[in-house]
């Protein structure tokens, strides 16, 4: 590996980094300079916004301790037979960044992954160093997500855990058979038990807690995991049926999904092209379903094409559902329980709010319901107000383009209205 400097090796290691969707990312140009590289300047070094168990949105170094690896996924541009430049940031140097870093007010905190160096243990041994010197050395108390590796001694990965806010560990593919073809070094049975392993480790160290306030902390943001979409035949039936498992088995506070995107020098079992980047979009509507509407996984499924396990493309997956289960509509705004009036298209979880403390005092009327969304008229159709009743729907394919967005518009409203 040719003789880098901080400042190369960050390049190379933030720009590696930015395939992992575990922490929400987003570039910045933030205090940034003509030439990208003046005083204060974070143009292009690794800083990503996520969102912090408070609801904040914070800002963090997100890097690789090296891209080199051990491992040869076919779908990972850090791969063994990857030929990319490689970069190897020592313990030390991540804490030296990461303080300097967070001195300037640049970042809150850390997210660390790693190519697997040497062995898993090795690699995890260093990740380990770098939370615990943060925190013990210098007594940081910014937020570190610490990505753990797979098949590293459960012993390290507590240790992960004590030092961390948040630690995850990636099940890559929604299949067991698509892990195998493009993963084959990497065990679904061995990611599975590291997550239970954690989960068992947070309720613990919570439970502790409650009676011995001095009972050290576990990962208190709890765990993550991240699916690639695209890379393999999973539909999204299959994805949305993982991710719920996952909820359900591992109590995950989050399932991120990462739309492949087509590597240099790319194995010939990929794909040729990434797919649409609405897909994931619509994946992280579906999991929003699960996770704040009360939607069951089946009912996200039933909501995909019946031919393809596919969800649509051109509308979101609750208006999907709506127009496939009709009989379930009207809901009636005055007198529904919050768990129908979820199930409106374009009514979110503030509007359903607001109509649950209006309607205590009075009838409500189309237009109340209108103040509260972005377009009553494609609400119209699925609900019932004291002056409004639609006439029966008609059938799907005449009723769609009255309710669906125009290609233009952001299918987004539906949700946040
Ligand atoms: S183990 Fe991780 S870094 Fe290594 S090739 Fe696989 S996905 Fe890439």
């Amino acid at each position: 590996m040719a003789q880098l400097d901080v400042r190369q090796k960050l390049e190379i290691l933030a720009d590696a980094a930015k395939y992992d969707a575990s922490c929400a990312s987003s570039g910045t140009a933030k205090r940034n300079s003509a030439d990208g590289k003046g005083i204060g300047s974070t143009e292009g070094m690794g800083i990503c916004h996520a969102y912090a168990p408070d609801g904040r949105c914070i800002s963090l170094l997100k890097i690789l301790l090296t891209n080199s690896c051990i491992f040869d996924c076919h779908y990972c541009i850090n791969r063994k037979s990857s030929n990319v430049r490689r970069a190897r940031f020592t313990a030390q140097e991540v804490v030296n960044l990461t303080l300097s870093f967070y001195r300037r007010n640049y970042i809150e905190g850390l997210f660390l992954s790693s190519g697997i160096i040497k062995s898993s243990n090795y690699t995890m041994e260093q990740l380990v160093e770098v939370a615990r010197s943060l925190r013990e050395d210098h007594h940081f108390r910014g937020y570190i997500h610490l990505k753990t590796i797979p098949d590293a001694d459960p012993e390290l990965v507590h240790q992960a855990g004590l030092y961390a806010d948040r630690v995850s560990i990636n099940v890559e593919l929604p299949t067991v058979g698509g892990l195998k073809r493009l993963a084959p070094e990497k065990d679904n049975a061995r990611i599975e038990g590291a997550m239970g392993e954690i989960k068992a480790a947070i309720i613990d160290t919570a439970e502790a807690r409650t009676k011995y306030r001095s009972a050290p902390r576990f990962a208190p943001a709890g765990q993550s995991t991240q699916m690639i979409v695209g890379a393999d035949a999973a539909t999204d039936g299959d994805i949305v049926t993982k991710a719920s498992t996952l909820y359900d088995r591992f109590g995950l506070r989050r399932v991120y999904y990462s739309a492949f995107s087509p590597i240099p020098d790319a194995s010939s079992v990929l794909p040729l092209q990434r797919p649409p980047l609405m897909r994931e979009h619509r994946l992280y509507q579906s999991d929003w379903l699960m996770r704040f509407y009360g939607f069951q996984p089946r009912e996200v499924v039933a909501a995909t094409d019946d031919a393809t396990g596919m969800l649509p493309l051109d509308i979101d997956p609750k208006l999907a559902w709506a127009l496939k289960f009709r009989d379930q509509f009207p809901v009636d705004v005055n007198r529904a329980p919050r768990e129908l009036l979820w199930r409106v298209p374009g009514l979110g979880t503030k509007a359903v709010k607001s109509i649950l403390a209006a309607r205590r005092w009075r009838r409500l009327r189309l237009d109340d319901v209108a103040r509260l969304t972005v377009s009553i008229a494609r609400i119209r159709p699925f609900i019932v107000a004291e002056d409004w009743r639609p006439v029966t729907l008609t059938d799907r394919a005449e009723l769609k383009p009255l309710v669906a967005p125009r290609p233009a518009r952001q299918q987004l409203e539906l949700f946040g209205a």
